[in-house]
């Protein structure tokens, strides 16, 4: 028998199968997926690979595998992989180790993540035949406290055992030797999980439209087959309800449901609706578990011990058997996509999957994704729709504030007088008020009034970001900080000025024009221990406290009862991002922003500040008018040539000499010009917006067209056809969430 085996290595032209001879001895235990050692090329080590076909004929073969182990990848894995690494330009290795075990190192298979043994004690004897030797035989009273508690507390942890009972482990080891005990060694599960009160709660009666959008998926479940539903439903209509009760479903018939969230909310408060409907057979996937967390995480799932597994992007790749279904909630976010390779976005492996498994796909969300709302409208995805709140509460009142004519009135400060009203109102009546804002930090940047020059870091060529605290200068994209500068490095000149607002500063004016008020901040500089995202968000609505100051964190899926309203600071801040998704990002913020206004039984109110009122984004954001929005968006996107009718292809060529990053930027464009694509428009070699980030510098090429299999061949032939590519990272990253 022969195998076609993927060879592991980082050299892109080696992403494909080579075929070796399996061993009689290996015949009966070899499995696809498997990792092998195989020997490869002239020299004499032996090279990495996993197994992706076994066959009965092969006109290659004529070497053996070297060894083989298991690796937990399965068919479906080494599929995945294959065509991950074709679409995302990256090694087959890079979308391998996704999914393999968590700790798993490169050199051998061990995980450095060991599981976590406890010794436990136990009694060696009968009960009656130990009371008896307490009554009669033993003499030392350590003793004889130590089997009374045992009698009572059979199998105890023994650090504890020795804390309560401050008797020692040696005086256990010498009950041990006696056959009183037995000390045994045994697995516990670390569960992130741990310490959470669960109140129980009950399947609500859906009302019509929930109830139509349930059927429609349910009849995919009961007759196992695929779908893509794209789950329109405005903030508060009740998806949530409805992703319980198809999950219920999916339990009741024997299967399993991965459910993805973004990672910010990826918040205890999603968690525990989930804890209350179904108590205890939930994992949890995410950045903030402890290595050894997410290996017990990861294994629970391995054995089928989880039935509902929740997790952010990566969770996608996690080991689930029988799954039933996939639901990804707030669909439209960034963080389904990867900016790190390999450049994946979530959404198209989870449709893969759910086809492999013939389930349901959801994609929930109440401002689609323009590309994914294109599809459906285009019959590529089945729309189903929740137009109307699901308890009753109100949407609240949106009112847009045209900040150029606060200057007029003669108000300098960055709160408009409407918003003050209505801050001054809240505090007076004790209710709560979020405050957005898209930038941490004091002030965006420093410049010289007098030579307009602007303080930046050194090694990337970003503007440094003011923060009060600690009266410093830093770099939000390599950390680099330095005291603040009174006087112009340049000139010489005093008027350095401080520009744009940020969370510290919205921080700081809100406490000189409202001394009373209590205010929390919450942006990636308090976010940083574990948890602390928690508690931030508990603190202020178990404290009432008067004002939470947030970034992006704050816009997801909370719910406080208490905010009323809801003051957006400077919605042009994602208007100037340099991206085609500006306007849809702005129009996603408003509308996320107004779902954390009024989910109580008070009536919210929003408002919008902004320096471009008439922008279509904020007109229909204020009208909370997705169809609107979208029907002007998708107009611009066609005109301009923009996803959904094209994809837009990031070539981004990287190093640390600037010379050579142009050059092999020139060579690869005429290469790419060379291949006669015309499917491809190809623009010319720029420096990237951000030019330099630690000293490295940044040129890029940027393709317009369909990513299909000949605009994959072209690309990869003329990266392939480069003379050198020494000392330049090339990456290829297809409609790319950060465009810098
Ligand atoms: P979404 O996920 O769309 O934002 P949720 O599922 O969180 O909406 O629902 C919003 C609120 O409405 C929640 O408090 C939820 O308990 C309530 N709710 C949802 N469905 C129903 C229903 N069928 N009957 C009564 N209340 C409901
Ligand atoms: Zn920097
Ligand atoms: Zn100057």
């Amino acid at each position: 028998m022969f195998a076609s085996i993927l060879i592991n290595t980082n050299a892109k032209e080696l992403n494909k199968v080579f075929d070796y001879i399996i061993p009689k001895s290996m015949e009966n235990i070899i499995s696809v997926g498997d990792r092998v050692f195989v020997p490869f090329g002239r020299g004499k080590n032996l090279s990495e690979g996993y197994v992706s076909e076994i066959k009965e004929q092969s006109e290659f073969a004529n070497k053996e595998i070297a060894s083989i182990e298991d690796s937990n990848l399965t068919e479906e894995n080494i599929e995945l992989a294959r065509l991950m690494a074709e679409k995302y330009f990256c090694n087959i290795a890079d979308c391998i180790k996704l999914m393999l075990p968590p700790g798993t190192s490169k050199k051998n298979m061990t995980n450095r993540v060991k599981d976590k043994n406890i010794r436990f004690v136990y009694l060696a004897k009968e009960k009656d035949e130990i009371k008896f030797d307490i009554d009669n035989n033993l003499k030392s009273d350590k003793h004889k406290k130590l089997l009374k508690f045992l009698l009572e507390n059979d199998g105890f942890d023994i650090s504890e055992l020795e804390r309560i009972t401050e008797v020692s482990k040696a005086i256990m080891k010498t009950l041990e030797k006696n056959g009183y005990i037995k000390i045994v060694s045994q697995r516990v599960e670390r569960n992130p999980l741990q310490n959470k009160k669960i109140i129980r709660d009950e399947k609500l009666e859906l009302n019509d439209e929930q109830q139509e959008v349930y059927e429609q998926v349910e009849f995919m479940i009961e007759n196992d087959e695929f779908a893509e539903f794209l789950l329109k439903g405005i903030t508060g209509s009740g998806k949530t309800e409805v992703y319980l009760q198809l999950i219920d479903k999916v339990i009741e018939m024997g299967k399993r449901a991965l459910v993805l969230v973004p990672e910010i909310s990826l918040t205890p408060q999603i968690i525990d609706r989930f804890l209350a409907r179904f108590g205890e057979c939930i994992a949890v996937l995410h950045s903030k578990l402890s290595d050894g967390e997410r290996y017990d995480e990861w294994n629970k799932i391995k054995k089928g011990n989880a039935k509902i597994i929740i997790g952010a992007r990566s969770a996608i790749f996690a080991p689930i058997s029988n799954l039933g279904i996939i639901i990804i909630d707030e669909a439209h976010d960034n963080s389904y996509k990867s900016d790190m390779t390999p450049r994946y976005n979530a959404k198209d492996i989870a449709k893969f999957i759910a086809k492999k498994n013939n389930i349901p796909l959801i994609l929930g969300t109440a401002t689609p994704d323009v590309c994914d709302y294109y599809k459906a409208l285009n019959h590529d995805k089945e729309l189903v729709e929740l137009n109307k709140r699901a308890n009753q509460a109100q949407l609240p009142e949106i009112a847009v504030v045209d900040m150029r004519n606060e200057l007029a009135l003669g108000n300098r400060s960055m709160f408009s007088l409407k918003l003050q009203e209505a801050i001054a109102e809240n505090l007076k009546s004790k209710a709560q008020t979020i405050l957005f804002i898209n930038r941490r930090g004091y002030s965006t940047f420093v410049m010289c009034r007098d030579c307009g020059y602007v303080v930046k870091c050194h090694n990337c060529n970003i503007a440094m970001t003011y923060h009060s605290f600690g009266n410093k200068l830093k770099c939000h994209y390599c950390g680099y900080e330095i005291p603040v500068v009174k006087t112009c490095p340049e000139c010489r000149s005093s008027k350095i000025k401080y520009f744009g607002t940020g969370t510290q500063k919205v921080e700081n004016e809100i406490l000189k024009m409202f001394p009373e008020a209590s205010t929390i901040r919450m942006d990636i500089d308090t976010v940083s221990k574990k948890n602390s995202h928690e508690n931030i968000l508990n603190k202020f609505k178990d404290e009432n406290i008067d004002i939470l100051i947030g970034t992006q964190m704050i816009v997801k899926g909370h719910h406080f009862p208490n905010v009323t309203l809801v003051g957006v600071i400077a919605a042009d801040g994602t208007l100037n991002i340099g991206d085609y998704r500006a306007e849809e990002r702005t129009f996603q913020t408003i509308t996320q922003v107004a779902g954390r206004a009024g989910r109580g039984t008070e009536k919210g109110k929003v408002i919008v500040q902004t320096y471009n009122p008439d922008n279509y984004a904020i007109v229909c954001g204020q009208k909370q008018d997705y169809e609107k929005f979208y029907d002007g968006e998708i107009l611009l996107r066609k005109r301009l040539n923009y996803p959904p009718f094209c994809d837009i292809i990031l070539v981004r060529i990287h190093g640390e000499n600037i010379e050579n990053v142009k050059k092999i930027s020139q060579e690869l464009y005429m290469n790419l010009v060379k291949e006669k694509n015309e499917n491809l428009f190809i623009y010319k070699p720029v420096p990237s917006p951000i030019d330099r980030i630690q000293n490295v510098f940044r040129w890029r090429i940027v393709i317009k067209g369909k990513l299909n299999r000949k605009a994959i061949f072209t690309i990869n032939s003329a990266i392939n056809k480069l003379n050198s590519r020494k000392n330049v990272n090339i990456f290829v990253d297809t409609n790319p969430t950060n465009m810098m």
